[in-house]
């Protein structure tokens, strides 16, 4: 039987297992944490899990819900879309479950004249296939060949820049607009026009059920295994992997490899075999976040207004209720210029979290609430904001890795940092090395 390791385990390294185990191929799953999850973690406050990273679950997540469905996890519960910002001294709210006329109406006068017009041929575009709505897709390669030499703050300027884009790119790629390329917008976009739900037992519940398929005797999950080195082993005609576990230095063969490391870390393995590719994955940029998730005595949001964006004058990007029914549980998401600035690695929790509050307060029942308890965590390489051109750097990373065969490599960086776009990459990724073909 062939043997694959997968290098990573967080949802794209869960999904490439996923998929390999679909071709009955053994696989160990490298993870240098305790325990898988990556960026999609949870962290126990009280009797309960929270998800502190990816948790919100698109209607059009289709590859997901195939394999939550897989799992035996699939119960979901509602989300929706709700959302307000401050715009010259006034609270302005967009909520899924207020008249659909009026929503839309205010989404177009947030966008402007100019907006909409730059807007809607991607949207349309994403509207009637939504497979354009991810990285490197045809339409948007063709978009960036034409306007990545500006940056997303220089192709989309006025309200549309300030109310639309600046809310979504801080949230999604934890950057600035003018870090940001108008050929990677596409996978943001989609996010944008789908609707949300959370799984029932949060992402935790789904972990556990993942871990279950290790009893299935085709996977053996290897947490605190830390990936060392990634070469060619000629002798055995394999590749072979060095790892770190329990203070020893180990090595294993294997037929397959795939890497489901975000991109710095793939660099730093390539390095001394594939320099040049090394420096690629370098330039694709990853920008810090921090996530607090706060409990408080009383309700903090009333029912119809469960969250706020921030401008660019905060470190706080957003802050809304935990689930449709928590609003007594806040979390706060601290991304953008001016959050890097003020927060670090090194930031005492509380500070932040008072911080945050200090900003929300002046909107929501904060300040004469009492906060009981909460979780938090800073994630220094949280969001992925790509490269400009970036189909281009793609296409130069897999000419390079060509003659690594048996080796393939998927992430957030590949088709974008959503759930279903890490579902999407892994599957491509998988698919190509098994049967030599992407789709
Ligand atoms: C705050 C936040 C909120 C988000 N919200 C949403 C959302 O609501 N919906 C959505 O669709 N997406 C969301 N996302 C995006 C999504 O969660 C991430 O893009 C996705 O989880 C990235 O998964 P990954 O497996 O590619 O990377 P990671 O999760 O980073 O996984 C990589 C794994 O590799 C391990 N690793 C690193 N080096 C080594 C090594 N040398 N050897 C072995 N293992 C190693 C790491 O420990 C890690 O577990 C959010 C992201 C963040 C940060």
């Amino acid at each position: 039987m062939m043997r694959a390791a997968v290098i990573g385990g967080g949802i794209s390294g869960i999904a490439s297992a996923y998929y390999l185990m679909q071709h009955n191929i053994s696989v160990d799953l490298y993870e240098s944490a305790d325990r898988i999850g990556g960026r999609i973690g949870s962290e126990r406050l009280g009797d309960r899990w929270l998800d502190f990273g990816g948790k919100n679950i698109g209607k059009n997540y289709r590859l997901f819900r195939d394999f939550v469905r897989d799992c035996g996890v699939s119960d979901f519960e509602y989300f929706g879309f709700n959302t307000s910002q401050v715009i010259d001294g006034r609270v302005v709210s967009i909520n899924k479950e207020g008249a659909r006329l009026f929503n839309v109406l205010r989404f177009l006068s947030l966008c402007g004249f100019n907006g909409i017009r730059k807007l809607y041929p991607p949207v349309r575009a994403i509207l009637k296939d939504r497979r354009q709505g991810v990285l490197a897709s045809e339409y948007f390669s063709l978009l960036a060949e034409q306007y990545d030499h500006l940056s997303l703050a220089e192709y989309l300027k006025g309200p549309c820049l300030r109310h639309i884009v600046r809310p979504v790119t801080v949230r999604m790629n934890g950057a600035e607009p003018d870090e940001c390329y108008p050929g990677n917008f596409g996978s943001n976009l989609a996010l944008l026009l789908d609707s949300y739900e959370q799984l029932q037992q949060g992402m935790h519940g789904m972990l556990e059920a993942f871990q279950l398929l290790a009893g299935s005797g085709l996977l053996r999950i290897l947490s605190s295994h830390r990936v060392t080195s990634v070469s060619h082993d000629h002798e055995k005609g394999a590749i072979r992997i060095g790892y770190d576990y329990e203070g020893r230095s180990l090595s294993a063969v294997y037929d397959r490899v795939v890497s489901a490391l975000p991109a710095h870390r793939l660099s730093d393995l390539l390095e001394p075999f594939y320099p040049e590719v090394s420096l690629l994955l370098r330039r694709i940029q990853y920008f810090p976040v921090a996530v607090a998730i706060v409990k408080y005595r009383r309700n903090v949001f009333p029912k119809a207004q469960r969250a706020m964006v921030f401008d660019d004058t905060f470190p706080l990007s957003n802050a809304g209720a935990y689930g449709i029914n928590d609003l007594d549980l806040v979390r706060y998401t601290f991304s953008g210029r001016v959050a890097r600035s003020i927060v670090s690695d090194q930031s005492r929790p509380e500070e932040v979290i008072a911080l945050g509050e200090e900003i929300a307060g002046r909107y929501f029942t904060i300040k004469d609430n009492v906060r009981e308890s909460f979780v938090f965590r800073y994630l220094s390489e949280g969001l992925c904001a790509y490269s400009p051109w970036h189909h281009r750097l793609l296409g130069e990373v897999d000419q390079k890795l060509v003659s690594f065969s048996g080796f393939a490599a998927t992430g957030d960086y590949r088709r974008g940092a959503s759930i279903e776009a890490c579902f999407r990459a892994a599957g491509e990724s998988v698919n190509k090395l098994i049967v030599g073909s992407g789709d």
